[in-house]
């Protein structure tokens, strides 16, 4: 699949397309066991939290623990379905459980379920880098207005994030890390992106709703996670009360609350190089050969093979 502009409904509705095309539920996953013993050998990275696109949405000082694959976990992540949105996000969501983990600045560290939403192609790269150190380049083709195809590699060094909109700079809240709007219609709102955590627990919600025939109300499950940013999960209930409470907002504010959050838009917007002629090319295609590419070597035979 190609990498576009992720909005939450755009998330959702490859979601509910997966599910259609498959006709049926999706497979368990399947879970990578790990012995603590070789946990406890493996070399965790620190990242400084403010090279992800979601830097703002963490406590200051918040770093990201990351280890490279080891084989079995890419063995589990090359069974990735790339025509299925559902299934690549649940293989990605193995190989984060595997490898990341969130260490915040009082010492506490959480799970990758932490981590933002947004956040997760970031991490992906950053685990592959780690995993790949000698070679093994993955690079996207751009066409240059001088008529060169210019071939972009795929690391985080040439990627660029999504920029905080401009409207919405100065109603940043430092001390709670997201946005906090007051609005002429009586309520103060705090939106930031989700974590990986809570967005899978509506994703999951979604799907169980649909495979149930009843009709989930998408525009404001695209909503309410924005509301929740700072949990990392909730219940079936949980949720069905939130939409509840959700579904008896006034026009003006749901109107406002789904403006609000299609400019909450962060993650990988795309990869750039300057091409031989001194201009900047630039892909939004960071997954030009579907997401299993990411940890298998694509010439794997011809690199192997003794002539
Ligand atoms: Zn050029």
């Amino acid at each position: 699949m190609q990498q576009k502009e992720m909005s939450e409904e755009e998330y959702l509705k490859q979601h509910l397309a997966a599910l259609e095309n498959t006709k049926t539920a999706p497979e368990p996953t399947v879970k990578v066991e790990v012995e603590t013993s070789n946990i406890e050998n493996l070399k965790y990275f620190s990242f400084d939290v403010r090279e992800f696109p979601c830097a703002h949405f963490y406590p200051p000082g918040t770093t990201i623990q990351i280890r490279a694959a080891e084989v079995r976990e890419i063995q589990a992540y090359s069974m990735v379905d790339d025509t299925n949105y559902y299934d690549m996000v649940e293989k990605m969501n193995e190989m984060l459980a595997a490898c990341v983990r969130v260490k915040y600045p009082d010492g506490r560290v959480a799970p990758y379920t932490e981590l933002k939403d947004p956040d997760r192609f970031w991490a992906i790269f950053s685990i592959r880098e780690l995993t790949f150190q000698q070679g093994n380049n993955l690079t996207t083709t751009a066409k240059c207005t001088c008529g060169q195809d210019v071939q972009i590699e795929l690391k985080r060094e040439n990627f660029r994030n999504y920029e905080i909109d401009e409207k919405l700079k100065k109603f940043y809240n430092p001390t709670l890390s997201c946005f906090t709007f007051d609005t002429s219609l009586g309520s103060v709102y705090h939106l930031a992106p989700p974590s990986i955590g809570l967005q899978r627990a509506f994703t999951e919600y979604i799907v169980k709703e649909n495979a149930e025939k009843r009709k989930p109300n998408l525009s404001f499950l695209k909503i309410v996670p924005f509301l929740l940013h700072d949990r990392t999960s909730i219940s079936f209930d949980g949720i069905k009360a939130k939409v509840d409470e959700f579904s008896k907002m006034n026009n003006s504010s749901f109107q406002f609350l789904n403006s609000a959050v299609n400019k909450l838009t962060f993650g990988i917007q795309k990869a750039v190089k300057v091409c031989s002629c001194g201009e900047e090319v630039h892909s939004d295609k960071i997954f030009p050969n579907g997401a299993s590419a990411i940890f298998v070597i694509h010439d794997a035979f011809e690199r192997y093979i003794k002539e």
